[in-house]
């Protein structure tokens, strides 16, 4: 049903290519993310499935049917906006079952229609209200509510949790996926938040520049990200990367030695160039019992402390997320690194994963 494909999928503007051949099936009934930083392209993509932008070069195919110069009220796909666009002067319910009348459905199949998705999406009570009564988080659900409507084959979210606040937002991640566990309907969800894509999706599309980076499941983007850069955006902190010291064969001392030894504790695999471990696989214990780092910041979070460190030799400072303790570490204190090497991973010159 809501099979959707991509293949050599590029978009121009004038003479500037910013999609730049994006590749991609989606299965029928999947949830998968799109994420990135600001201006990849992921916005330009959902917009091209849905028929809001031309397509320069490439397919689009949704559910066996090439969609390129399908008009975007043909193609069975329903998009959410981060701005929800309600109707100001008309209520809920007939924002809700507006594309249905422009559709031509009458009167009470709408109603029965509308009250179906109000009910999946609690807001029955909410009817007869108009927009400027309803709070944020409700309004976002009238507009979702709108899509249902529509019993669309797939669903295109743009980033619709980011005008909310923090709370409401982890609150509607998890409303949004039992929506889709209930419809069972392929979704596209855009996101530039990392955390959302890691909790909602079956399967996320890293953007980079126009391109995909890597597809995969949550848990293989974090064990093994196909390079540095989705190494680095996905996880929070970010991943620590240490180059591979200089070879030196006069005997270490000072910075060299200090960096040796942490490249040593790292244990990355041969032939990589840099070293990548997480956070959270770093532990700090005295200075005598690991790899001499100072303390330049500890920022504690009650359940946990971010620890920056300072290692003599190495270019960037790392990071350590460790377990609140009765004795917090302190910046200026000196401390011995511990690295979890099961977790290390190697980059080559050229920044992919080595296997
Ligand atoms: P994202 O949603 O990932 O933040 P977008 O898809 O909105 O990114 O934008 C991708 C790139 O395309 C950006 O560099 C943006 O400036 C450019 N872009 C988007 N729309 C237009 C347009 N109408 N004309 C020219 N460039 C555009
Ligand atoms: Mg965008």
């Amino acid at each position: 049903m809501g099979r959707v494909s991509l293949r050599g999928i590029r978009k121009r503007y004038g003479a500037v290519e910013v999609i730049k051949g994006i590749d991609l099936e989606v299965e029928d009934g999947e949830f998968l993310d799109f994420v990135g930083p600001s201006g990849c392209g992921k916005s330009t993509t959902l917009r091209m499935i849905a028929g809001l932008e031309d397509i320069s070069e490439g397919e689009l195919w949704i559910d066996g049917e090439c969609a390129n110069a399908m008009r975007p009220a043909d193609r069975g796909a329903a998009m959410v906006f981060q701005s929800y666009a309600l109707y100001p002067h008309m209520t809920v319910a007939q924002n809700m079952g507006f594309a249905l009348k422009m559709a031509g459905v009458g009167r009470a199949e709408r109603d029965e229609q509308v009250r179906h998705a109000a009910a999946i999406l609690r807001i029955s009570d909410l009817l007869d209200r108009y927009p400027k009564e309803l709070s944020g988080g409700q309004r976002q659900r009238v507009a979702i509510g709108r899509a249902i409507v529509r019993k669309p084959k797939v669903f295109l979210f743009d980033e619709p949790l980011s005008n909310l606040d923090a709370a409401l937002r982890v609150n509607m991640r998890i409303e949004l996926g039992r929506l889709h566990d209930q419809l069972g309907t392929t979704m596209i969800y855009v996101t530039h938040d990392q955390v959302e894509a890691m909790t909602m999706g079956d399967r996320i599309a890293v953007f980079n520049g126009g391109v995909i980076e890597q597809l995969g499941t949550p848990m293989t983007l974090y064990k093994r990200p196909a390079n540095e850069f989705v190494a680095g955006f996905i996880g929070a902190p970010r991943i620590n990367f240490v180059d591979r010291p200089p070879a030196d064969a006069s005997g270490q001392a000072g910075a060299t030695a200090a960096h040796h030894a942490l490249w040593d504790a790292l244990a990355a695999p041969a032939g990589a160039q840099r070293a990548g471990l997480r956070p959270e696989h770093l532990r700090v214990t005295d200075a005598a019992g690991g790899v001499p780092a100072s303390v330049e910041l500890a920022e504690h979070l009650g359940d946990s402390s971010i620890l920056h460190l300072r290692v003599d030799g190495v270019a960037e400072l790392l990071h350590a997320k460790v377990l609140a303790a009765s004795d917090p570490i302190e910046a200026g204190q000196v401390v011995g690194l511990v690295a979890d090497p099961q977790w290390t991973l190697g980059f080559d010159a050229g920044g992919k994963l080595v296997p």
